[in-house]
């Protein structure tokens, strides 16, 4: 579909709090629409296009409570309220996202509390709200998710509408891969973000992390080039999409806005912040303490002006952090106060906007320096404001803000004597080198203003991503150079879905030429040994590969035959053997039309890939009955259910087997193991050689896994094959 008459389709937001926040009163329940930044930009686009905003309305809700909510015919667009009762709101929200994610993604994780119970509540939100969000869809084929709350909602919403288009927004930071790890739950939060097609972020530093992350605990193939990653069989785009700001709105309301009662004899130095630990408010004050005692010139005739939104009042460390900055403001006071000036005025609580951007117009200088965040919209504010006399900014270089404002004074927020430097440069900067900077600043914010972020965003989301090349042969090089280097090679297949793609019947699924080649190749170097690991059985493995040089281990590994050790077979076999046909029989009698068994001597599989696809629960279900009451075991396949004897072996176990018995117990000081496979019996194998070889999964999207990367295709395995077919030889280790 052309980018323009896709940009017509309605649109679905999904963000943790509506635009309308719900208020309990005399009357009931009241909604006041609330005026942050990104509601005043994404509304006109539900507007235009038509859709729906998903969110909470911010009211815990009681007991057999419903919310009835209707946005009014002048909103223009549909809300979906999802509904939170108050152990949810405390859990989901001031716990999981507040106390968990905040710190942690602002790479704070001593701050950082892991509970297992708010995160099974922030698991059971996010599923409501995809579940709110699938029933709200209608006809839109874009959905937009908002920030840190709703990271998990994608995997659910892509369950439920698979050919959505989903496009995720993270408005904090995200963390480098050392602090992500420290997440008890990190894997579940980056597969969640994997069912989107774009994933943005403020600045490509959070945009690299989160690269790193799914490459290095997904084991995902990621073009850090492009910015793309390869997850099963789709292609994630990746960017850095800075916000803005509504400029102009904040030009022209500092244009008309009366003088601050602030503005007096003395040089405003401003602070504008939710009072947030992130914010570095007391660092601040500390710095502001240096500069009057380095530079006591400034004395009586600069004031810090700190203004701090109250903000999550009931979590403690905000009140002991309020606490902390109340302690700090008297004893600086008391320090240098005179009868005539206070270095520092504090006011905690919020101001009206008409106030706000004449304090931005009128401030000298505005001091942000958080300890870190995600972009900072303040420094965008005072900047936009700034219509009279030049300010300079300082700026906090861990704020996503400071990659772009390049003109305004970097400091780290760390340290209160570059911080009280720094202000001392801005207090006696010539009038010429305050006016280029800030001219440059606003030119740059005025381009870049809040349409133009929300429009760069949508046009990305509606782009399809290419999907990555093959392999490169670096990837390969990567991963299994260094830990093959020197070694035997024992290298395992897995069959259909490995070597061949799955195909409507299994005698169909022939070995692929570039297949055949790769595994000729590898069976051809000395230093290389090669096993079949299948659920097929004996026969049928053995003739589609046709080489006596390969071992096979059939049915799942139960039965095992290979060059240089004894056959195996399972000694519990005979005993289910016998019962094999009956219960074969019982299968074939239940398969709806179009389904038919496999009957593969000890194991026998179900096919029902073939039959009507609204068959396929109900005769899956009656197979696992069936298999289950003849005493076996029922394991899902691809469109299949098998029927095993319930011994405890899989094709881990096999694997095992094969090493011991070819290489003896010391298997792991004399070969190099890597696993090829691509469904759930291959995570048996994946599961048991965690850490003691190099696994891949091939396709599938969504299904976690315990390999250790990830193959989109077939294609890429036997360009696998021949990177093993060709890598140098060297000396082995062994010899
Ligand atoms: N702000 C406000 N009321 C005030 C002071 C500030 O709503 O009394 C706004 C300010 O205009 C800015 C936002 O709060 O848009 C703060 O955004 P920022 O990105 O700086 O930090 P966040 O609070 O999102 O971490």
């Amino acid at each position: 579909m052309p980018d323009a008459e896709a940009q017509t389709r309605p649109i679905l937001i999904a963000s943790n709090r509506l635009p309308f926040t719900a208020h309990r009163s005399a009357g009931g329940i009241e909604f006041k629409p609330s005026a942050g930044g990104l509601v005043t930009a994404l509304e006109p686009v539900l507007r235009k296009r038509g859709g729906t905003w998903v969110g909470w309305p911010g009211l815990a809700q009681k007991k057999g409570e419903t919310l009835h909510f209707e946005a009014g015919d002048d909103a223009g667009y549909e809300v979906a309220p999802v509904g939170l009762s108050e152990t949810e709101v405390n859990r989901y929200y001031h716990g999981f996202s507040n106390r968990t994610l905040w710190p942690l993604f602002h790479s704070m994780h001593e701050r950082a509390a892991f509970d297992r119970r708010d995160w099974e509540a922030y698991r059971a939100v996010n599923e409501r709200f995809a579940s709110v969000a699938s029933g709200s869809a209608g006809d839109a084929d874009l959905v937009w998710i908002h920030d840190y709350h709703l990271m998990l909602a994608p995997a659910s919403l892509r369950q439920a509408l698979p050919g959505v288009r989903i496009g995720f927004f993270l408005h904090i930071p995200f963390p480098p891969f050392d602090v992500f790890r420290l997440l008890p739950w990190d894997r579940e939060i980056l597969r969640g973000l994997l069912a989107c097609d774009l994933v943005g972020f403020h600045v490509a530093g959070y945009a690299q992390n989160f690269l790193d992350c799914v490459e290095r605990r997904l084991g995902a193939r990621v073009d850090r080039r492009t910015q793309r990653i390869e997850w099963g069989d789709r292609t994630i785009q990746v960017g850095a999409f800075p916000i803005g700001i509504d400029f102009d709105a904040f030009a022209n309301k500092a244009r008309a806005a009366a003088p601050s009662p602030e503005a007096g004899r003395e040089r405003i130095v401003l602070g504008v912040d939710r009072l947030d630990y992130t914010k570095g408010i007391p660092e601040r004050f500390l710095g502001f303490e240096r500069l009057l005692e380095r530079h006591p010139e400034h004395r009586e005739r600069v004031v810090l002006l700190q203004l701090a939104v109250p903000s999550r009042a009931q979590v403690s460390e905000y009140k002991e952090l309020k606490r902390e900055i109340d302690e700090l403001v008297g004893r600086i006071n008391g320090r240098f106060a005179t009868a005539s000036w206070s270095p520092i005025r504090y006011l905690y609580r919020s101001v009206p906007q008409e106030r706000l951007v004449a304090l931005y117009r009128d401030a000298d200088i505005a001091l942000v320096t958080p300890l870190r965040d995600g972009m900072n919209l303040v420094a965008k504010e005072y900047v936009a404001c700034q219509v009279d006399e030049p300010g300079v900014l300082l700026i906090s270089e861990v704020a996503g803000a400071s990659e772009t404002m390049r003109e305004a004074l970097a400091v780290n927020p760390y340290s209160p004597d570059e911080t009280a430097e720094t202000l001392h440069r801005a207090l006696t900067m010539e009038e010429d080198e305050r006016a280029s900077r800030m001219a440059s600043l606003r030119r740059r914010e005025r381009r870049y203003n809040l349409e133009h972020w929300v429009n760069g965003f949508l046009e990305a989301a509606g782009r399809e991503s290419q999907a990555l090349a093959l392999p490169l042969e670096q990837d390969f090089e990567t991963w299994l150079e260094p830990f093959l280097a020197r070694y035997r090679v024992a290298l395992f297949l897995d069959y259909d879905g490995t070597l061949t793609p799955i195909v409507d019947h299994p005698a169909d699924a022939t070995l692929p030429e570039a297949a055949r080649r790769g595994l000729d190749a590898c069976a051809a170097r000395s230093d290389t040994d090669l096993s079949m690991v299948s659920g097929r059985g004996l026969a049928d493995i053995r003739a589609m590969i046709g080489r006596d040089d390969v071992t096979y281990a059939a049915n799942h590994g139960l039965e095992i035959e290979g060059p240089g050790f004894e056959p195996f077979l399972h000694e519990d076999l005979p005993h289910y053997q016998a019962r094999m046909p009956e219960l074969t029989q019982a299968l074939s009698e239940s398969a709806p039309e179009g389904a038919w068994v496999e009957e593969k001597g000890h194991t026998s599989t179900f096919h029902f890939r073939q039959a009507n696809a609204e068959d396929h629960a109900r005769a899956a279900d009656e197979a696992r009955r069936i298999i289950n009451g003849f005493g076996f075991q029922a394991r899902d396949a691809k469109m299949a259910v098998e029927a095993r004897p319930p011994i405890g072996w899989d094709k881990g176990r096999a694997v095992l087997h094969v090493l011991r018995s070819r290489y003896g117990p010391s298997w792991s000081e004399r070969v190099r193991v890597v696993y090829v496979g691509d469904d759930h019996t291959d995570e048996d194998a994946f599961r048991l050689l965690e850490g003691l070889a190099i696994t891949f999964r091939v396709g599938r999207a969504e299904e976690p896994t315990a390999a250790s990367h990830r193959l989109g295709h077939v294609e890429d395995v036997h360009e696998l094959l021949d990177w093993l077919a060709q890598r140098p030889t060297h000396e082995l280790h062994e010899s």
